[in-house]
């Protein structure tokens, strides 16, 4: 992929304007599935998502990314997207003003229904495996991506923004979380995976975690694979797999744990 322009940084944005896509080489099929990422480093997109499955599956269409650069809708002499927090304090705020123009920018024609609309934040509500096939049955998400201190309270209140955490931990940046979250969204689309893996037994799709692999060779530093995997017996596999699955669950895991049992129960 050629490295992105950096001219946008200097683009103004009128209303008449399009801001141009930063990913012009890749195919844009209509009713794929797609994420427009609001952040001020476009640049730092398709990073991890451009390799691999969902390198593959972007130059074939069969997902799309549209990066958008938040400073695009910064006015003024300085463009400022940032400035110092009400009240005082370290570090500097994205200002509303600009952040909401982006967000009306990305979200124009879209229906929240099928179209979430992110802000990725370690305030927001843990992600999910439950999250990611909800967000690949819409027909595209908004992701925003924040920076420094974080967004303007306002804007996230005004627009109605879903906050999406990746975990207990603070990152410099939104960029790392949204590209998790659209990863982990884009392998279950249709045909993304291909044949290469099976979405339906990993680990959370059926509420445990999934069990051990292994492969060639039979013997490595005096460890064999367990017998019953190379009995040929299918019943006996998938047996062994499930006591695997539940047993990894249960020492690892006590709260996915207590959830699963709960199910269960709930089916009989
Ligand atoms: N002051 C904020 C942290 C800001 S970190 C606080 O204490 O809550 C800067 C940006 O990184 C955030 O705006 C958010 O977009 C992103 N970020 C940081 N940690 C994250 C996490 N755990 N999950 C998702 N996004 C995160």
């Amino acid at each position: 992929m050629p490295s992105p322009s950096k001219s946008h940084g200097r683009l103004s944005i009128e209303a008449s304007r399009t801001p141009r896509t930063l990913m012009p080489d890749t195919p844009e099929l209509a009713g794929a599935w797609k994420a427009k990422v609001l952040t001020l480093y476009p640049e730092m997109f398709p990073g991890v998502l451009g390799h691999s499955l969902t390198g593959r599956a972007l130059q074939e269409g069969l997902w799309a990314l549209e990066p958008i650069d938040i400073r695009m809708f910064a006015r003024g002499k300085h463009r400022n997207v940032d400035d110092t927090p009400a009240g005082g304090g370290a570090g500097m705020v994205l200002r509303a003003d600009v952040v909401g123009r982006a967000i009306d920018f990305a979200d124009k024609g879209h229906d929240r229904a099928d179209w979430p609309l992110v802000y990725l934040s370690p305030r927001g509500v843990p992600f999910t495996q439950a999250m990611a096939q909800r967000f690949s049955k819409a027909r595209g998400i908004t992701l925003l991506c924040g920076r420094f201190e974080g967004v303007d309270e306002r804007v996230l209140e005004a627009r109605q923004v879903e906050e999406v955490s990746l975990g207990d931990f603070v990152l410099t940046g939104g960029e790392i979380a949204a590209q998790a979250v659209i990863d982990a969204t884009a392998r279950l689309l249709p045909k993304v995976l291909g044949n290469a893996e099976s979405t339906e037994e990993e680990s959370f799709s059926n509420g445990l975690l999934e069990h051990p692999h292994y492969t060639r060779p039979a013997e490595w530093e005096g460890r064999t694979i367990p017998e019953v995997l190379t009995s040929g017996h299918h019943g006996k596999v998938a047996a062994w797999r499930q006591a695997q699955s539940e047993a990894m669950t249960k020492a690892r895991r006590p709260d996915l744990w207590a959830a699963y049992q709960k199910a269960e129960e709930g089916k009989r």
